[in-house]
């Protein structure tokens, strides 16, 4: 019988058989966050990522002028950050980050009430859906306390 010995990147879970090759995936450090958990942010990006409905709270939702697709894609859902975690296992598989140790941000609304739209997802906004950062006079009243903290299962 032979004892296997195997050696885990602590930033993104990776497991190596060599040691040296662990610590070079740890020395890759990690990125500075673009935003951080508590922000508000919105998807949208030109006429992308806008809903043509919404069936939650109107007060996480912002109305857009009629863009180039038309009357259909008028509203831009307010989400909180509600994670920023290392790319690991279970966002990994995806394949939407370039990179070991690319941050992968949480996000979710209540704009949506999750009866038919998904409240929550997540992005790596340098290879999928970009995140913008609202102004606090938008974002103000809104009570994201009971959201930070929560992890998405789904790609944004
Ligand atoms: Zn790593």
């Amino acid at each position: 019988m032979k004892t296997l010995r195997q050696y885990q990147c602590e930033l993104c879970k990776a497991i190596y058989d060599k040691r040296a090759d662990a610590a070079a995936c740890e020395a890759q450090g990690t990125k500075e966050p673009i935003v951080a958990v508590g922000d508000f942010v919105t998807t949208d990006h030109g006429d992308y990522g806008r809903f043509g409905w919404f069936d939650g709270d109107p007060a996480w939702v912002i109305e857009k002028p009629r863009g180039l697709h038309g009357r259909a894609q008028c509203y831009s859902l307010i989400y909180v950050v509600t994670m920023v975690a290392v790319a690991d296992e279970t966002t990994d598989s995806n394949g939407w980050h370039t990179s070991h140790h690319d941050l992968c941000y949480h996000v979710a609304t209540k704009g949506m009430s999750g009866q038919k739209g998904y409240t929550q997802g997540f992005t790596f906004p340098e290879t999928h859906v970009r995140l913008r950062k609202v102004t606090s006079d938008i974002s103000a009243g809104l009570d994201a306390s009971d959201l930070i903290g929560q992890r998405a299962r789904y790609l944004l």
